[in-house]
């Protein structure tokens, strides 16, 4: 079998469609994250971007994020290196360190849920911006969960067969 292309391309060598679906769908670049001015270390809030639908964990307005969101970044093949606000997990991160995508990646469990079940995203559980200032968000950091390192096992269903009935003697 050949390699998927997240494996054998650069991200600038990826076509739109497979650009697109290196997103996993997490949701965390548009949690806002607060940097420490000493250590440059991030925090993660659970305050998101306005524009982001915390139930469907996705932008609410994709197609003009940049318009209602200046100050929204794209992700581009040159930008996201340098990007270090990118959470760790992020697919277009990943690859771009020369990393492969975790077990929960859509593209490779085949399944947009398991982002979620893998406790990866914040789905449902960020609050929007609203008129916070820093001290409002200094209170909202926010330890997310370290994502689930493999997938659950699969259950086995125990099937149990009925005793057989005795024909009755006639
Ligand atoms: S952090 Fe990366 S993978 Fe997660 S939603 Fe943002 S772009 Fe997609
Ligand atoms: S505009 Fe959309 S993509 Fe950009 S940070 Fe806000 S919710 Fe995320």
């Amino acid at each position: 079998m050949s390699e998927p292309f997240w494996k054998t391309k650069t991200l600038a060598e990826m076509t739109e469609v497979e650009w697109e679906s290196l997103c996993d769908g997490c949701g965390k670049c548009c949690v806002i994250s607060l940097e420490d001015a000493d250590t440059a270390e991030l925090y993660l809030t659970d305050v998101a971007c306005k524009l982001f639908d915390s139930g469907a964990c996705q932008c609410g307005d994709y197609a003009n994020r940049k318009k209602l969101v200046p100050d929204c970044v794209k992700l581009t093949p040159k930008n996201v290196p340098k990007l270090d606000w990118l959470p760790k997990t992020c697919g277009y991160r990943l690859v771009s360190e020369g990393r492969d995508l975790f077990w929960w990646h859509p593209l490779v469990s085949g399944n947009r849920e398991t982002v979620h079940a893998a406790k990866a995203s914040v789905r449902g559980k960020t609050r929007p911006e609203g008129r916070l200032k820093i001290p409002g968000l200094m209170k909202r950091i926010t330890k997310w969960p370290q994502p689930a390192e493999s997938p659950p096992p699969k259950r086995v269903a125990k099937v149990k067969t009925p005793p057989r009935r005795r024909p009755k003697p006639e």
